[in-house]
């Protein structure tokens, strides 16, 4: 008992404990430590008096990396921690390479997920995100809103501009974005510079007030753009939505809404959010 103490006290490498021992013996003890899960790897070596094969099999069973017999040679015991000390150093470097290996995959899945220029996510992680949604509403009722965003004359920034200050401005747009939705609300680059936008619980109006104020917010940053709308950067957004009682079976169709009203919102003149009209496109719960 007085070991298993210690173990806990001092989380040691390696434990070389007798077989035999009041209160807790040498095999109870390699249980517990085992069942611990210490964040390092413990190397036991039992100590044993027994040669009996079933009592080595139990100890081994129990967790033991090995076991000496009583009374034991020192050469031999110099030898058995000598040999636990290299596996101690193989555990430890095992471990390491786990974590180094773990802060990639986390790394790794950002790069697959994220857009590094917008920092939001891609259009990959919007499918996997809206997929997610609009199942949720077929199964569990409610809605959500959807907004797709475009930034006006953007092609003409970049030439009057630089492609790299262009890149600045869907940076800060992004940013800008973000600031200004909601936080179970999220934002997805969809291409070059579209940015759409989910608000999970949103009807109709709702929708539209959101897309409404990201559009505002990225008029107030007041950006030049020397071919744009009042002289500064604006972006024109399209609103749809989606409540279980008009839910079409596929989340492409209010996608579409959203893209057919952005296109409404661009030839009604930009810098302005149009919400999808529903008479427009038919469809009904289920089709
Ligand atoms: P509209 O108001 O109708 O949306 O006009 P627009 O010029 O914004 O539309 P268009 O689709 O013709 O142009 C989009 C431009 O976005 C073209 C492309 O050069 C630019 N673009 C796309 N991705 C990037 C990017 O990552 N960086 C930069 N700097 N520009 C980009
Ligand atoms: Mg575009
Ligand atoms: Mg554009």
């Amino acid at each position: 008992r007085e070991g298993w103490d210690l173990v806990n006290a001092r989380f040691p490498n390696m434990v070389i404990a007798d077989w035999m021992m009041p209160e807790m013996d040498g095999v109870e003890l390699c249980r517990r430590i085992r069942q611990a899960a210490f964040h390092r790897y413990v190397y036991i070596i039992l100590v044993t008096a027994k040669d009996c094969q079933e009592d080595v099999v139990e100890g081994l069973n129990a967790g033991a990396d090995d076991y000496i017999r009583k009374p034991y040679n020192p050469t031999e015991l110099q030898l058995r921690i000598t040999a636990g000390m290299r596996i101690i150093r193989l555990e430890d470097q095992l471990a390491q390479r786990n974590d180094e290996l773990q802060q990639l995959n986390v790394r790794l899945e950002e790069l697959a997920r994220i857009d590094p220029l917008m920092r939001i996510g891609n259009r990959n992680s919007f499918y996997e995100a809206i997929e997610r949604l609009h199942n949720q509403v077929l199964r569990y009722g409610k809605g959500y809103g959807l907004l797709m965003c475009d930034v006006d004359y953007f092609k003409l920034y970049n030439d009057t501009c630089g492609h790299q200050a262009g890149d600045r401005v869907l940076f800060e747009v992004a940013r800008q974005i973000k600031q200004h939705i909601r936080p179970s609300d999220e934002a997805f680059r969809y291409g070059g510079e579209e940015v759409v936008i989910l608000l999970p619980e949103q009807n109709r109006e709702g929708a539209h007030r959101s897309g409404q104020r990201v559009c505002d917010a990225v008029r107030e940053m007041k950006m030049p753009h020397p071919k744009g709308v009042g002289g500064i950067v604006t972006i024109s957004v399209g609103a749809s939505w989606c409540e279980v009682d008009r839910a079409p079976r596929d989340w492409k169709i209010v996608l579409e809404e959203a893209d057919q009203a952005l296109y409404r919102a661009k030839a009604e003149g930009r810098n302005r959010v149009c919400l999808h009209d529903t008479d427009l496109v038919a469809h009904s719960a289920g089709v």
